[in-house]
């Protein structure tokens, strides 16, 4: 359904967690408001967000975590090698705590505040996870009578005199097209993770990329501003969600809360690639960005384990904590089941043999008998003096029977594209702000990062989402 007006003070485009923040923002603020979701439902990838990142927060002084701010800010602008905004990043800092405040102020639980893996202890997990925030701040933003429609894209801004004055708008369900008067513009459309073209840009392995997020994110906010003369800005980093189940039949969030995928890419037993070799120390999923970076470097990518792991897993209990997967209990218990299940559907992921030199043959990887001889003499040593994997976690593969999971690499974002300035203005090659049009959330989170998303702060895009929807309005 079209809007009820043809003209407001501010149009959002996209319903997700950055456009319902700014929504209620907007709503503090007296703006007439219209937010534009072109999907059937709101809440984009927000719904599925596990934590938002926040420093200073009260729940973090009540649990009495101090982080210093400045080294954090040091820490972030050398692992993006300078490619990070410094001035950007550390306005988000500097807020973020205050903003995860806001949230609770607006209704949002948080069950806990931590680490996510070897990280900053910034990440505040949502209570209901990302959906119930969502539900939360839709809810407020009604309170305020901010006007939604689904199903309606934005499909071209119009400008006036160099200034953004309203947007072209399509019905998604009747293809009608009408036009909007607006003076500010915010994109707020999730990033391109789902533009396999622009993705390409980014990195060429696209085919064993996996996406899990909800298929709206096509950079559809990057490509509007361009046509309005914004800048094509460093479209550095994607978030990688580390190791996933490379399914070429299923879609890959079907296998997002499976122990067969916690077995082979959290565990990490033993990773080969396409002629068996090992390549990397496996407890890189410590941080899931370096574990995807890491799988990208070979041709194909499969996780080797024995029964003896099976075993262990399903009822003694992990070898290593699940850092960074929705999957964390102590024991795998259905991981037998599941394999089971899998191999009697004839998964084409995952193979089972009775000796390593059946598995190798049967998957043509040449040199895993070499490869499991040495790795299990390094087991046998308790040091990894290939590749430096951690003691801990070397753990042997001799027993059969032996399986094999082609390995993919999921991916939950993808951002840049758009440069802004610290009032979330989007800019011109020349540095100069396009009037009146503004950017938040992953269309703008290039600004955060350089080559490789940054784990090391989890919950940055998600704390990002929500201070950047609320500064942008702030600055209208
Ligand atoms: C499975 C998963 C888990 C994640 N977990 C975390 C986490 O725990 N912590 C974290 O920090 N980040 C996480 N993320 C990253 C997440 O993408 C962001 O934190 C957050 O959703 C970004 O908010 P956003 O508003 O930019 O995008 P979204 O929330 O995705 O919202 C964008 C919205 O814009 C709409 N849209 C797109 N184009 C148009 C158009 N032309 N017209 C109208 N509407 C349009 C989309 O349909 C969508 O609803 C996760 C992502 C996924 C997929």
């Amino acid at each position: 359904m079209f809007p009820k007006k043809t003209d407001y003070d501010l149009v959002i485009v996209g319903g997700g967690l950055s456009g319902l923040a700014a929504a209620v923002a907007a709503g503090e603020k007296h703006l007439t408001t219209l937010v534009l979701e072109k999907g059937r439902t709101l809440g984009g990838d927000g719904n599925y967000v596990e934590g938002a990142m926040g420093v200073d927060s009260a729940m973090q002084k009540e649990a009495g975590i101090t982080i210093d701010k400045t080294q954090l800010l040091q820490d972030e602008l050398n692992y993006s090698h300078y490619e990070a905004s410094a001035p950007h990043l550390k306005k988000l800092i500097d807020a973020s705590g205050a903003t995860i405040d806001w949230l609770q102020s607006l209704g949002v639980s948080f069950t806990k505040v931590g680490p996510q893996g070897k990280s900053w202890p910034t990440i505040h997990t949502f209570e209901g996870g990302g959906h119930a925030a969502i539900e939360k701040l839709k809810a407020k933003a009604d309170e305020f009578g901010i006007e939604f429609v689904t199903s309606v894209s934005a499909q071209r801004l119009m400008q006036s005199n160099g200034h953004i004055s309203g947007l072209v708008i399509k019905n998604e369900a009747t293809g009608q097209y009408r036009e909007l008067t607006a003076p500010n513009v915010l994109l707020a459309t999730g990033g391109y993770v789902d533009n396999p073209e622009l993705v390409k840009k980014r990195t060429p392995f696209v085919g064993c990329l996996l996406t899990v997020s909800d298929g709206k994110s096509t950079g559809d906010g990057m490509q509007l501003a361009w046509a309005a003369g914004a800048q094509h800005y460093s479209m550095g980093a994607i978030q990688y969600g580390g190791g996933a189940i490379y399914d070429r039949q299923t879609p890959p969030f079907v296998h997002m809360m499976s122990q067969l995928g916690a077995a082979a890419t959290q565990e990490a037993i033993l990773w080969v690639n396409e002629r068996g070799e090992r390549f990397v120390n496996e407890d890189v999923n410590d941080n899931m960005c370096h574990a995807g970076s890491a799988i990208l470097t070979q041709s194909r990518v499969f996780s080797i384990f024995d029964q003896t792991a099976v075993d262990h897993l399903a009822k003694v209990g992990l070898y290593k904590i699940v850092g960074n997967s929705p999957v964390s209990p102590d024991t795998l218990d259905k991981l037998p089941e599941e394999i089971e299940a899998d191999l009697g559907k004839h998964a084409p992921y995952l193979t089972k043999a009775d000796s390593i030199d059946e598995l190798a043959s049967k998957l043509g990887l040449a040199k895993l008998p070499a490869t499991l001889a040495r790795y299990n003499a390094l087991v046998g040593t308790g040091a990894d003096t290939d590749f430096g994997k951690n003691r801990d976690y070397l753990t042997a593969v001799a027993d059969g029977p032996f399986y094999a999971v082609e390995l993919g690499v999921g991916m939950a974002c993808a951002l840049g594209g758009i440069r802004v300035n610290d009032n979330n203005e989007v800019l011109n090659d020349y540095g100069y702000a396009v009037p009146r049009l503004f950017a938040a959330g992953n269309d703008a989170a290039g600004m955060l990062v350089g080559d490789t998303y940054a784990v090391t702060l989890p919950g940055s895009t998600a704390g990002y989402a929500a201070f950047s929807g609320r500064n942008a309005v702030a600055n209208m």
